[in-house]
């Protein structure tokens, strides 16, 4: 990849290896804590003043998150991938990861965290979602919207930098808790949500409809989940907006957890991060509060 973009080295001494070689579609918990253990061991390094991550972009937000809980400093983590397949015509991977070091190496790109480079935008690793199957332009903060671009070799931030604080300190070898999402639609079936509850799924994200409601075939089985102990965070299936506490929903009653700015995937990562901390309902409402739009 590096050869492919000679001018990189006019930009920024690299050094490479390679973590995993799979479809970004394969990922899972292992290589996620894999991942973040060796991001944080560079970002250790004195001699290491940024990291460049190139994914496959199917599930680059999920690790790019996963990494912002995970990670904590100044130093800039830009993950980047490309939407064509390098044989195509103007193949967008070369340029973006010109991009990705760009801004991994620019003086302004500290403390703003885990950062996604797609497409000339800047995005925060919170923010950011695939919003289209096949476009270069995919990757959006709806919400939000971008951090900054690069125009050329400039790399211009239109925020202020801002230090993530909620850190889920991860350790080689830790097992992460079960934890599923079910995803709502007209009529669904009990089934969906009974088979988490009897295979001792320790928590579960419900993608519901609009402001994260629930289909009454589940609710009283999520209901019963929440009292058993199982944590169950409402997010939606709708693309943009917050899932917010106390709408339609009595959370408070049901101890159920809104998941304010975050999708359903990113949900379940904050989720199962959050299991390894505390098991009170409550205190997963407050982590998740962190993220209210
Ligand atoms: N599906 C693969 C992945 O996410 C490659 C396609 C892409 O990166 O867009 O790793």
């Amino acid at each position: 990849l590096l050869s492919a973009v000679p001018q990189i080295g006019e930009i920024a001494q690299i050094t490479a290896e390679q973590l995993v070689n799979i479809g970004s579609q394969d990922i899972d918990e292992e290589i996620w804590i894999k991942l973040s253990c060796r991001v944080n061991e560079l970002l250790n390094c004195d001699d290491i003043d940024g990291i460049v991550i190139t994914h496959g972009t199917d599930t680059m937000e999920e690790s790019a998150f996963f990494l912002q809980l995970t990670t904590n400093s100044t130093k800039a983590v830009v993950l980047t991938g490309a939407m064509r397949p390098s044989t195509s015509l103007s193949a967008d991977g070369p340029l973006n990861l010109y991009n990705a070091v760009a801004v991994a190496a620019c003086d302004d790109a500290s403390d703003r965290g885990v950062m996604v480079t797609m497409n000339n935008s800047i995005f925060s690793a919170t923010d950011v979602t695939k919003m289209h199957t096949t476009d270069i332009d995919a990757f959006q903060a709806p919400e939000n919207g971008k951090i900054g671009s690069i125009t050329g070799s400039k790399v211009t931030f239109n925020t202020p930098p801002y230090h993530h604080t909620l850190t889920f300190p991860i350790k080689d070898g830790i097992k992460l808790p079960k934890v599923g999402i079910v995803y709502s639609y007209g009529g669904i079936d009990p089934d969906m949500v009974t088979f988490m509850i009897e295979n001792k799924y320790r928590g579960i994200v419900h993608a519901g409809v609009g402001n994260g409601n629930i289909h009454k075939n589940i609710f009283p089985i999520l209901e019963e989940g929440a009292r058993e102990g199982i944590l169950i965070v409402r997010s939606s299936r709708v693309a943009a907006g917050p899932v917010t506490l106390e709408n339609e929903v009595d959370d408070n009653k049901y101890h159920f957890v809104a998941s304010q700015g975050l999708n359903p995937q990113k949900s379940r990562i904050l989720l199962m991060l959050s299991l390894t901390k505390t098991h009170n309902w409550e205190e997963v409402q407050r982590y998740f509060n962190m993220f209210v739009l």
